[in-house]
């Protein structure tokens, strides 16, 4: 028998590639319908065979993106409509806003391959992301979450990536921060009187020699800015203690993987887990004696904060 029920969801829905995740399982069971983005949640219309949507109803709650969470789901029941297709609806903006918006999310696994993979279109293009992973609240201004509702709205996507956006099998379906060097944001070195020093790939070399000779820098980054210096320099760490009059509050420090915080501190499992968990969180941990970290990252500690890179 036929049935016509329309779905509304809340909770971490947006920003997660839950309507491509909803769109997939449609079409998987042969339902017809839409997807939509509201200022609550998610909104789905399904038709089709009450087995295929029964089936639809238990995938939707057990086979979800690993970023989603559903706080609640009413179900109605509606007269049929005669759908043609399932499709991803353009949002809409009206009402209370209340949609649960998720935190940047730390680079995943597959989006860290690309990066460093020569042959990659992305291949170390510090923007880099996908519906797993990148910024989210630092780049929304408004709900409900749609690229014309973010800070990446000025850049216009190049035809491959319009390509990836619009592919429902491709992982980057519906991922609204999508870019590469060719369309999206590139990162400049500025003096701190503003004036430009370099760009994209020079940058990024210069800002490393820079760090070597102990200077130090303002990154802006997901989520703010962040100062940075090199932690085995005495100086550097000192000089920045100086300049954010902190006298002797610990800093963290950023570790380029797991294997060299091993080298700096003694971490149990349990710790290595939460080190490695999508937020990308500063734990703190027992450090190793004997290290070439600057005595002034955290004096008279035996601890220390230690956190990896969140974005490239
Ligand atoms: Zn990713
Ligand atoms: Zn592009």
């Amino acid at each position: 028998m036929k049935k016509h029920l329309k779905i509304h969801l809340t909770g971490a829905v947006q920003g997660v590639g839950f309507r491509p995740f909803v769109y997939n399982l449609a079409k998987e069971y042969n339902l017809n319908g839409y997807v939509i983005n509201d200022t609550h949640g998610v909104i789905i219309e399904i038709e089709g065979d009450e087995k295929d949507i029964n089936q639809f109803l238990i995938s939707l709650q057990t086979k979800k993106p690993p970023l989603a969470h559903i706080f609640s789901q009413e179900i109605e029941e509606l007269p049929l409509e005669g759908y043609k297709d399932f499709e991803i609806r353009k949002s809409e903006s009206k009402g209370k806003k209340e949609v649960f918006i998720l935190p940047d999310i730390s680079t995943c696994n597959e989006c860290l391959k690309e990066l460093t993979d020569p042959h990659n279109r992305r291949y170390r293009y510090p923007f880099i992301n996908c519906t797993n992973c990148g910024p989210r609240f630092t780049i929304i201004e408004k709900l409900p979450y749609d690229r014309p509702n973010t800070t990446m709205k000025k850049f216009k996507m190049c035809p491959d990536c319009e390509r990836e956006y619009n592919d429902p099998n491709d992982r980057r379906f519906h991922a609204q921060p999508n870019a590469c060097p060719l369309c999206g944001p590139h990162i400049s070195l500025y003096r701190s009187n503003k004036k430009l020093i370099s760009e994209r790939e020079k940058a990024l070399k210069d800002t490393i020699n820079l760090l070597k000779e102990g200077k130090i820098l303002a990154v802006k980054g997901i989520g703010g800015f962040h100062l940075v210096c090199d932690a085995t320099n005495d100086r550097a760490i000192n000089s920045l203690r100086k300049r954010k009059r902190r006298g002797e509050k610990p800093f963290a420090v950023m570790f380029k993987d797991i294997q060299q915080i091993k080298k700096y501190a003694d971490i149990t499992d349990f710790e290595e887990a939460i080190i490695l968990s999508p937020e990308r969180p500063v734990v703190i941990v027992k450090s190793m004696p004997h290290t070439d970290l600057s005595k002034g990252v955290a004096p008279y500690l035996d601890k220390i904060g230690v956190f990896l890179p969140y974005s490239p």
